[in-house]
């Protein structure tokens, strides 16, 4: 389906209608999120489905092709602005699966940067940023924050420093990926030709100049869980970021959630996600969250 201003203007008389229409929508789509604790509106900046990242676990379907691959920042405003105002006038907390949680569907957490791609990728980041400071205060959203979920390669960009000194300033919050305490397990996870070592130096450069959130997806791999010394050189990167002066507001260890598209990489039950957790807060002295 292709879309244009036109179309969406049509979509947008859908919204006030009360239709169902999020899947019209090229860019923005909410989610209830565990880790936003409530409502989070994704806005997704890579419709390509292009990421530098190949993870074993990844959610993105690619085996069917992409809506648009063209980033239409004009377009995603209109559909963020007609997003938010059928979050605040209660429509969302109408519609099916956002009526089970009517209070959770009423507030909007976060507006944050995911979805199909690694949102670092695109050469206008900071002005995708700039489009939702926009739009987040002119609907007077002024607690939600703006999330940056990325996997951390293109963190030292010029372009993406600009956008973060942006989000700084907006409740900023950056959610950066590591899976991995070795460059043997990262490859073997998130099967990337970008360094390991560069990961490492944007984390680093990126928590010295404000606290980030590190999330980790935690699987088995042909059934066994990460080894006891691959967690442990995980523990180690962290312990380093934090000597270093970074700072982690706190760890993310999850699990894969839905299909993945390799079937040797699959979940981890909760105790030994709770397992890993543990580890983590005792050789860290991190704060852990797990969502299973
Ligand atoms: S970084 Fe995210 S989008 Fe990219 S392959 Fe990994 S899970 Fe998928």
């Amino acid at each position: 389906m292709s879309a244009t201003p036109d179309r969406v203007a049509g979509t947008l008389a859908a919204v006030r209608d009360h239709r169902r229409h999020f899947a019209e929508f090229l860019y923005v789509y909410p989610v209830i999120s565990r880790r936003s604790r409530g409502l989070s509106l994704g806005i997704n900046l890579n419709p390509d489905k292009v990421c530098n990242f190949d993870c074993i676990y990844c959610e993105v379907d690619r085996r069917t092709p992409p809506r648009t691959r063209r980033l239409d920042l004009a377009l995603a405003r209109q559909e963020l602005v007609s997003l938010i105002d059928f979050v605040q006038s209660g429509r969302l907390a109408r519609e099916p699966k956002f009526n089970e949680v009517p209070e959770l569907a009423r507030e909007i957490k976060d507006l944050a940067f995911s979805g199909d791609g690694e949102p670092t990728m695109i050469p206008n980041f900071a002005a995708a940023v700039r489009m939702a400071v926009e739009v987040k205060q002119a609907a007077g959203l002024t607690a939600a924050k703006i999330v940056l979920i990325t996997d951390a390669a293109g963190l030292d960009k010029a372009d993406v420093r600009r956008g973060l000194a942006l989000m700084d300033a907006h409740q900023g919050e950056v959610w950066a990926k590591l899976d991995a305490g070795t460059e043997a397990y990262f490859k073997r996870v998130n099967r990337t030709h970008v360094a390991f070592e560069r990961i490492l130096k944007n984390l680093d450069a990126t928590a010295r100049a404000r606290p980030i959130v590190i999330q980790s997806l935690f699987l088995k791999v042909h059934g066994a869980v990460m080894p006891p010394a691959e967690l442990n050189a995980y523990c180690a990167r962290l312990n380093t970021l934090v000597r270093g002066g970074g700072k982690i507001k706190a760890v993310h260890a999850y699990t894969v959630a839905r299909p993945t598209p390799e079937p040797y990489a699959t979940p981890l039950a909760s105790d030994e996600l709770e397992a890993i957790a543990q580890a983590i807060r005792a050789q860290t002295g991190l704060a852990v969250e797990t969502f299973v």
